[in-house]
């Protein structure tokens, strides 16, 4: 803690390995020099729908075997569930308050002074794209920072609902990436991202009936006119009609229900069950993550030995559990836990059964190119020592939602070890055992007072160190203008988080 400089570009440097840091290890395997870094974020990808984190369904081989040859992290979870936070926080390893992209709908931009990923890598010659397929993922939250090509297709700036005017764009996105790759001579990043598998969820039919046995959408669409003429003629309203609309807005998300539908709720008719309702939107999903799973397999095809591979999820998606359906609106696992799968040059093939955090993947993956500063300002940790089979202590994993403008955000997650301990400003405290209760089904605070109590002032402490990184992230104070305490304060603030 004894000397800061700003290094070439102003980005804050702090000396003494502060907050988050990287003391680096020699290089502990044989690896190339400068090999290329590929990092495919699929969008909303629940790891247990994928058959490499043990799903019965066979929706996912290509994934699967490239996972087989890689290290899987069978316990991950992002820093928020949804993406504009989760996308930024992977690549600049800040929490969303410490970046300070978390505001919906209008998330605002990342500061310049914040360094990313593709930064890190462009200063030591690599070249930069990244193809997305806009939404918020798009360039302008401060995702292009550090990208020399990032395409924007028809669509980006709608939502990730444009799929339903523009179609799917998973294709035309890997055929870009694979010209752009086919023109690179020297060392490489790509960041890739695709919607695929957020709703809406409209996989061509083949896909869907691997799952869904005789399912099709022109079928589907008949079926619903026949109805809705029906009830034009007639005003009758069936319970199979009511299950059949259910359905097809959970997987057409169309912004508006029909007619129908209102009249439906209207009369108190309900659909025939909400278990067929999960298995349709499951169908659909499983159907989507085969599809992409097959056009994922173009990209895999052209990675040599020589690359870095990181397969991530940016969130998960509620397919019913806690009465919900997407994501964005709880910190409950199925909306946190993300897929993480590494396959790099000279690391053995292995699974790790510890949590980490989406926070890590920035440092992992400069740690694994041989190419992580000595110091900077991050808030995740490398996990090159797990991959090489350390234990390491363990460390919370801290989530925050979104904030709507002009509101702070009122719900925040803590895990730690078998706690999940969710706080909202409104509600209150919940606190889950997740060995003894793995679908987050009770609350049981109200018998564990003394670990309400902990995880509540660990939780206090990362918000207000990711208040002090944002304001020094951001330049709006610099070192120099901090006293010793508050130095010290942040450094013991920074290693609670990390350690406790
Ligand atoms: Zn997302």
């Amino acid at each position: 803690l004894t000397s800061s400089k700003p290094n070439r570009r102003g980005h804050w440097v702090l000396a003494g390995g502060v907050l988050a840091f990287a003391s680096i290890a020699a290089a502990w395997w044989i690896r190339p020099a400068r090999p290329n870094v590929v990092i495919i974020v699929l969008d909303t990808l629940r790891p247990d729908h994928l058959g490499c984190y043990g799903y019965e369904r066979d929706t996912s081989p290509n994934i699967d075997a490239l996972a087989a040859e890689g290290v899987v992290f069978e316990l991950a979870e992002s820093v928020s569930p949804w993406t504009a936070p989760a996308m930024i926080s992977l690549m600049t390893s800040l929490h969303p308050e410490a970046h300070g992209v978390y505001r919906f709908p209008n998330p605002g931009r990342l500061n310049d002074n914040a360094t990313t990923l593709a930064e890190v890598l462009k200063a030591r010659g690599y070249a930069t794209a990244a193809f997305t397929e806009g939404g918020y993922a798009k360039p302008e939250f401060g995702l292009d920072q550090g990208i020399d090509v990032f395409p924007r297709n028809e669509g980006d700036d709608d939502s990730h609902m444009s799929n339903l005017e523009h179609g799917s764009r998973i294709r035309a996105n890997v055929d870009r990436a694979l010209a752009w790759l086919g023109e690179q001579s020297g060392p490489c990043f790509m960041l890739f991202h695709t919607y695929e598998v957020h709703a809406p969820l409209l996989a061509p039919d083949e896909h869907v009936q691997l799952f869904r046995p005789g399912w099709s959408a022109e079928a589907e669409d008949a079926e619903l006119q026949a109805e809705f003429e029906r009830f034009k003629e007639s005003g009758e309203i069936t319970r199979e009609g009511v299950q059949l609309t259910s359905d097809h807005l959970h997987h057409c998300n169309p912004e508006r229900p029909p007619k129908y539908q209102f009249e439906a709720s209207a009369r108190g008719l309900l659909p025939e069950s909400d278990e067929l309702t999960q298995q349709f939107v499951r169908d659909q999903y499983d159907g989507e993550i085969h599809f992409m799973d097959r056009e994922l397999a173009r990209l895999f095809e052209v990675f040599g030995d020589d690359t870095i591979v990181v397969i991530v999820s940016d969130h998960g998606e509620a397919i019913g559990e806690h009465g919900v359906f997407g994501h964005g609106s709880s910190y409950h696992t199925e909306q946190l836990g993300v897929a993480l799968i590494i396959r790099a040059p000279g690391v053995a093939p292995q699974r790790v059964s510890g949590l980490v955090r989406s926070i890590d993947v920035m440092p992992t993956v400069l740690d694994l190119a041989g190419a992580l500063p000595d110091e900077f300002l991050i808030q995740g940790k490398t996990l090159g020592p797990r991959m090489r089979g350390e234990d390491l202590d363990a460390r919370p994993s801290y989530s925050h939602g979104r904030s709507l403008d002009g509101y702070e955000t009122k719900m925040r997650s803590m895990r730690v070890g078998q706690w999940r301990y969710i706080h909202d400003a409104e509600k209150g405290a919940q606190l889950f055992d997740l060995e003894e209760d793995p679908g987050e089904t009770r609350d049981v605070s109200a018998e564990h007072p003394r670990e309400v109590e902990m995880l509540h002032r660990l939780l206090e402490s990362q918000v207000d160190v990711d208040a002090r990184i944002r304001e020094l992230a951001s330049g709006a104070v610099a070192r120099e203008d901090l006293s010793p305490e508050i130095l010290e304060d942040l450094q013991r603030l920074g290693y609670v988080g990390d350690d406790e």
